[in-house]
């Protein structure tokens, strides 16, 4: 074998090739440094006699199906001008690893495209080496992302553990990379976050994020120029619950008063935008009559349609006035459960308008949620949290979440 393919097989520079020996599956390359590459660690010198030496094994990527490892013959050797004794460096693996570089390289490739223990399979080493070696490479360039340029960013949290536990993703909305993953949804989860944001210098002009106070609070606080948006999406999950509590409530209501329930099963016509309605099963139809016998529904029902334009005035003047308008029919209507969103409403229309000028929200990140609870379906069992914060750091290089 020729030196140079030592070198661009295996990255080897500095190595003589001594020979092979062929056991079962594996092929195992003998190498040892050329003597004008032994340089005394103190003085420099390269003046040295040898004092000994002995084998040292590591694996290498595989030629083929063949594993291959490199017996490399780690030299002891004393510098004549200096005295000293030492043993030669090596420069193709990491300190105390028993595989090299390209390995690494090698399984890291293999960790974009496949679980880990589809590349342990393939590689032959253990579930332990491959998650290490990928760890050691998630760490190193996806821990700690630049912050400087962001300037849009998205902040949610999200349950694991079936809403016993929580997470909290930053994500930055330009790039679609996760910015920051912490453990829990208080405001001292985002501190680290805040943190990196006045080292970096970056000058965040808004945020997405739905309305809980905590990192609101936070938000205000850590970034005082930002604008915060509510996007649309929060909105009107606000109103659609609103109009479900009503259903329920005039549900009870008509059992009490011993009436044939009629607006029982429409929960889900109510909530559906009336442009989804689907004629052929008689949505439209059914809808109707409901409403037609409940006059607080039917307001309610109407209300919640009417408020889908507030997202299409194009000035915040617009929206003001539009707001006022529908502001005033819900109170004009009597009915709770619409002045309460109203309220709602009116406390956040300032943030509520920001989406005209920054027409962003946090829908990306509901996106990548579902890219993280398929990664942790893989990596049931799996219970690192570490490596499971640095998975989600790089999951935008994966097309598939993948783990375990
Ligand atoms: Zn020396």
């Amino acid at each position: 074998m020729s030196t140079s393919l030592l070198y661009h097989a295996y990255g080897l520079r500095r190595h003589d090739y001594l020979g092979t020996e062929y056991k079962g599956n594996t092929i195992i390359l003998k190498v040892k440094t050329k003597k004008q590459y032994l340089q005394c660690n103190c003085c420099g010198s390269r003046d040295v006699i040898g004092r000994g030496k002995k084998e040292r094994e590591f694996r290498a990527p595989p030629a083929g199906s063949k594993q291959v490892i490199i017996r490399a013959v780690i030299q002891r050797f004393e510098c004549k001008h200096c005295g000293k004794v030492h043993q030669e460096r090596i420069d193709f693996a990491d300190e105390k690893k028993t595989y090299t570089r390209g390995f690494q390289r090698y399984i890291n490739d293999l960790c974009r495209v496949m679980t880990i223990e589809d590349a342990r399979k393939i590689a032959g080493v253990s579930w332990d080496t491959v998650k290490r070696i990928e760890q050691v490479y998630l760490q190193k360039h996806y821990s700690k992302p630049k912050l400087k340029e962001v300037l849009y960013i998205a902040i949610d949290e999200f349950a694991v553990q079936k809403g016993h536990k929580y997470m909290t993703v930053v994500m930055d909305l330009v790039r679609g990379h996760v910015l920051f993953v912490g453990e829990g949804k208080s405001a001292a989860t985002l501190e680290p976050f805040w943190k990196r944001v006045r080292c970096s210098g970056a000058k965040i002009q808004a945020v997405a994020m739905d309305m809980w106070p905590a990192f609101i609070e936070a938000v205000i606080t850590n970034l005082p120029r930002a604008q915060i948006v509510f996007d649309r999406f929060h909105i009107t999950k606000l109103v659609n619950d609103g109009l479900s509590e009503l259903r329920r409530q005039l549900y009870r209501d008509e059992i009490l008063l011993n009436k044939r329930p009629v607006i029982k099963g429409i929960r889900w016509l109510l909530l559906k935008n009336s442009a989804n309605l689907k004629e052929d099963k008689n949505e439209k139809e059914q809808l109707q009559q409901a409403l037609e016998i409940n006059k607080p529904l039917a307001m309610a029902y109407y209300l919640k349609e009417e408020l889908r334009l507030l997202w299409a005035q194009n000035s915040v003047e617009k929206a003001k006035d539009f707001l006022g308008k529908w502001v005033a029919k819900a109170y004009a209507s009597g009915i709770t459960v619409l002045k309460k969103i109203a309220n709602t409403l009116l406390a956040h229309r300032s943030v509520i308008f920001a989406w005209i000028k920054y027409p962003i929200s946090t829908g990306p990140l509901e996106g990548l949620n579902n890219k993280i609870k398929v990664l942790k379906r893989q990596a049931y069992g799996f219970r690192d949290n570490e490596f499971f914060k640095l998975k989600i750091y790089a999951i935008h290089q994966s097309k598939y979440a993948l783990c375990g």
